[in-house]
Order: C-alpha cells, then structure tokens, then sequence
C-alpha cells in the first residue's frame, strides 16, 4: 500500500462565496507563526522514518506562503520522512497569487506537480465566485509553470455555476484543453452550508442550471475530455496517460495517509483523526506541546469495507471484491451479494469477474450507490 503526506495552508485572500473549507482570509498575522507551528509539528511527528510515496500542499492556499517558506516546509519533510524517490510532489497555487520566481524555487525544491485553482475562464463567473484572478492571470501562471519547468499541471475548474449555461461551460472547457495540462479536476458546484452561496440560494436569489443542464455539461466534459486525449479516471478526474494524481488514488484506495496544520485529516493504522480547525489555536497547541487532536475514530470492521467501497466506486476502475475481502478478512461477496444484485439491476453497477464497477448511468448516482452500502 502506497502511503501520503498532506500539509495544510490554511490562508486564502478572500474566501470565495462556494467555499466550506478550513481557509481563512484576513489573517495575514498568523502566517510567520503558523509557519513556525507547522515546523514544530512535522518534527514532533511519531512517523518519522516512514516511507511516503506523495505529498500534496493543500489549502487554503498554499502559494500565499513565499517561494522559500513552501521549500523549507517540504525540505523538513524530506529529513523527517523517507520520502520515495519518485515521489509526488503536488502544491495547490492560485492563478491570482503566483509569481515566477516563487514557482521557480519551488521547483527547485523538489515540487513536480502543481494544482492551479482556474474555476472559469469568465470574468463574471470568477467575480461571482470571489475568485480574486482573471483569465489573463491563469494563462500568465501556465506560462510560468511551464517556465519554471513544471511538466505535470492540473486545472482544476467548476461547473454549474450560477447563471452558467452549457456553452458558457464549453467555453471554459476548450480554454482549459488549449493550455494543454496534464490533468483537468472537473468539479460540479457544490452548496455548502454555512457560504454565502447557500445563503443567496435559500433566499431565492442564486439561480443555478437545472439538473438536466448539470448532466449535459458533465457528458460534455467526459466527451471534449475524451476527444483531446484525457481519460476519465475518476468521476470528476481526467488524465493524459501517466498523469493521474498519485495522492489523491491514495485516499480513493483508502490507503494511509498523513496530515499536517491545522483541520488536516489522517488515516494511519486503521485511525482516522482531524486536527484542531482554527489556526490560531492550532498555533496555541502545538506551541504549547498539547494534543492538536479535534476528533477521531477507529474505522474497523464493515464500516472499513463500505467506507473503501464508497470512495473506490469513485474510481473508474472499480472495486475488487477479492482483494477486499482478503484486505480486511471478511466476506465481502456473500454479504453484499443483494445489494450489488439490486444496484446491478437498477443499471448503477456493473459486474466483471471479481469487481464492480459504476456505469456511465451510475456516474451520476454514486451518493446514492455509497449509501446502500452503509445501510446493509
Ligand atoms: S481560494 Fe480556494 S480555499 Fe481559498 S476561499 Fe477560495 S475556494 Fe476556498
């Protein structure tokens, strides 16, 4: 099993209307002592030694931090983990908040994957959205990628946007496939609570496509996907050949994985924990030697098998049942034989030799395919 490394940046410069994430603008004062937390953190890890196969700068976003602050959070994992060779490297970096020199020293730190936050291609979509960047500014910061030797890009963009229509979503799509990244995150809006999205929305004042419209611009973006070259390795995920995210296959596999700032989830030895969400007392705790543990559980038993089900079923290639079963010791096949049978039936599933797998209807569905197998 392949193992990842997560490091949280909790910072942002203006948090976006669609956004629930632990990101928080306005804190400009907290970064310098953030950083020095973070140090604190990794070098009070007890997984020091261990082999990690990726890890991925996440956020929030992480290129508010310098060139050199981002190079020497990952210079500390290298000396406190045994990170493999070939590992991934990914950082998340916002088209409105790179530079050239910063992606530079970056690369040369090691970083070989980046994750530029697009979203649109729209001007009025991306202020909609908060988003502080033009297109001008995505097309400068692939530019500069590319300059500073990156040759694994994702573009991560949004649909179903408010106000958005089909060709509007194509528009972006073929903006996105021109600048040739190695990867494209195709997201759906999602309405959080507690976002000034969801606000608007309860009171009747966002005005969002219908659902026939979300499925035609989520076929439209498997078929222009397709047809430049990307397969479709998860259901919101596209890949040239080679270029799927290692670190994100970790956690669909439900493989450990290891979390660093603050609200960053781990999963190691079967235990899955959060840390404190706030970053100043994150800060606080780590300063203050104290546990930065918010929740946990230990995830056994069937609860283990549907939960790597359900995040499994994300991935095109499915679900073997067999190294399932012998992965967590259990009857997977017999136990769940009903329910595949009716999800089969239904036209969600399909069977071939040992997995399973989401059909092109089941895409759709997955929330709903998921959660027959936590109500067995
Ligand atoms: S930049 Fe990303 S993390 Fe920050 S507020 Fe916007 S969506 Fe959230």
């Amino acid at each position: 099993m392949k193992q990842g490394i997560y490091v949280h940046i909790p910072f942002c410069h203006r948090k976006c209307g669609y956004c629930d994430f632990n990101s928080y603008a306005g804190m400009d004062a907290l970064i310098e002592p953030f950083i020095e937390a973070l140090h604190r953190e990794i070098e009070a890890s007890p997984y020091a030694g261990e082999r990690f196969d990726t890890v991925f700068f996440g956020g929030g976003t992480p290129t508010v931090l310098s060139g050199d602050a981002l190079a020497g959070i990952l210079e500390h994992l290298t000396q406190q983990f045994d990170l493999a060779s070939n590992a991934e490297i990914t950082c998340e970096a916002n088209p409105g908040s790179v530079t050239l020199q910063q992606l530079q020293v970056m690369r040369r730190a090691g970083f070989n994957r980046l994750s530029l936050g697009v979203q649109s291609f729209h001007l009025d979509e991306l202020r909609r959205m908060d988003r502080i960047h033009t297109p001008e500014e995505v097309v400068r910061s692939v530019e500069w990628a590319r300059t500073a030797g990156f040759t694994n890009l994702n573009l991560d963009l949004i649909f179903a946007l408010p106000q958005q229509t089909i060709e509007g979503w194509e528009a972006n799509l073929r903006k996105a496939i021109a600048l040739q990244p190695e990867h494209l995150a195709l997201y759906a809006l999602m309405l959080e609570p507690n976002t000034r999205f969801y606000h608007l929305y309860q009171k009747g004042k966002l005005s969002l496509p219908d659902d026939e419209t979300q499925v035609a611009m989520f076929r439209l973006a498997q078929r222009l996907a397709a047809e430049a070259g990307y397969r479709q390795y998860e259901i919101s995920n596209y890949a040239q050949a080679g270029y799927e995210c290692q670190h994100n296959l970790i956690y669909w596999r439900n493989e450990p994985y290891l979390g660093f700032g603050p609200g960053a989830v781990s999963y190691m030895g079967g235990k899955r924990w959060t840390n404190i969400k706030h970053p100043r007392e994150y800060i606080r705790r780590v300063m203050a030697g104290e546990s930065l543990e918010f929740e946990w559980e230990r995830l056994t038993g069937w609860d283990a098998v549907a939960e790597t089900l359900m995040l499994g079923l994300r991935l095109l290639e499915g679900v073997d049942l067999e190294t399932l079963e012998q992965r967590f010791s259990l009857p997977v096949r017999t136990h769940y034989a009903k329910t595949i049978d009716a999800l089969v039936q239904r036209g969600w599933l399909e069977r071939e030799g040992k997995t399973i797998r989401l059909t092109q209807e089941g895409l759709l569905w997955h929330s709903e395919v998921a959660m027959a197998f936590f109500e067995k």
